[in-house]
């Protein structure tokens, strides 16, 4: 019954309860994964979830966002800038098929959340915001939260992080109109690359790059996508 149900996402005094709604998030994703599937998305794997049901998104969001932190959309998180939709989220995580020893790189920080989420499944989540607020925010967010497998730097994430390259997996959170190269170069043979590619303000789609033996990119085209731009320095 949908009045109860959205009754027990709240205690007496009217106050959020995140962790029922958190899992109410994971019980639809989960749902609607297989939905995806028409459109040639896989189904989220329990990995994923379990993932994403571990990660306070209500932590990521601004105050007055919050009571919406578990709703299956994106939200506002100031500079115009907003945090992805969670199904977007735990699709990316997905296809970046990150194991527990790998080293995973995120452009475009935002809130933190993704980084979150992949942090609950790599070894180091390296992520470069371009905006200082948002960056800077962000890594405290990730510091109180007791993210310490995760850097933050400021900066433009076009040029990668050569100190810290290759890495494993690379996640790209803002579309740019092409692949960016030095996130080619910097991606390890065996490594997967999610990426939004596509006009800027238009829909793009989501490609998944794995890096082969002899450094050739093998591109699937996966779903159509709407991304803020990735902007540049
Ligand atoms: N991953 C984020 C959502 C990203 S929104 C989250 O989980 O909340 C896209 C982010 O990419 C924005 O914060 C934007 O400022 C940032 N961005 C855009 N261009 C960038 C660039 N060239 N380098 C790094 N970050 C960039």
């Amino acid at each position: 019954m949908l009045f109860g149900a959205s009754l027990a996402m709240t205690n007496a005094c009217g106050q959020q309860n995140y962790d029922s709604q958190r899992a109410a998030l994971v019980d639809e994703l989960r749902r609607d994964s297989y939905r995806a599937e028409e459109y040639g998305a896989p189904p989220l794997s329990d990995t994923v979830l379990a993932s994403i049901g571990a990660v306070p998104r209500h932590e990521f969001v601004p105050p007055g966002e919050r009571q919406y932190a578990y709703g299956n959309y994106p939200l506002p998180i100031g500079a115009g800038q907003t945090i992805s939709q969670p199904y977007i989220v735990a699709l990316m995580t997905d296809l970046a098929d990150v194991s527990a020893d790998e080293i995973v790189l995120e452009i475009g920080t935002g809130s933190g959340y993704q980084a979150a989420v992949l942090a609950g499944l790599a070894k180091h989540v390296y992520t470069i915001e371009i905006v200082e607020m948002l960056g800077l925010r962000a890594k405290d967010d990730l510091e109180r939260l007791g993210y310490d497998n995760v850097t933050v730097r400021i900066g433009d994430g076009y040029a990668g992080w050569p100190d810290k390259a290759p890495f494993d997996a690379i996640v790209v959170t803002a579309a740019p109109d092409a692949v960016p190269q030095p996130l080619v170069d910097q991606l390890k043979v065996g490594g997967r690359m999610v990426i939004p590619v596509g006009p800027v303000h238009a829909v793009q789609t989501l490609q998944l790059l794995c890096k082969d033996a002899d450094g050739n990119l093998e591109v699937t085209d996966i779903i159509p996508v709407r991304f803020v731009p990735l902007t540049r320095d």
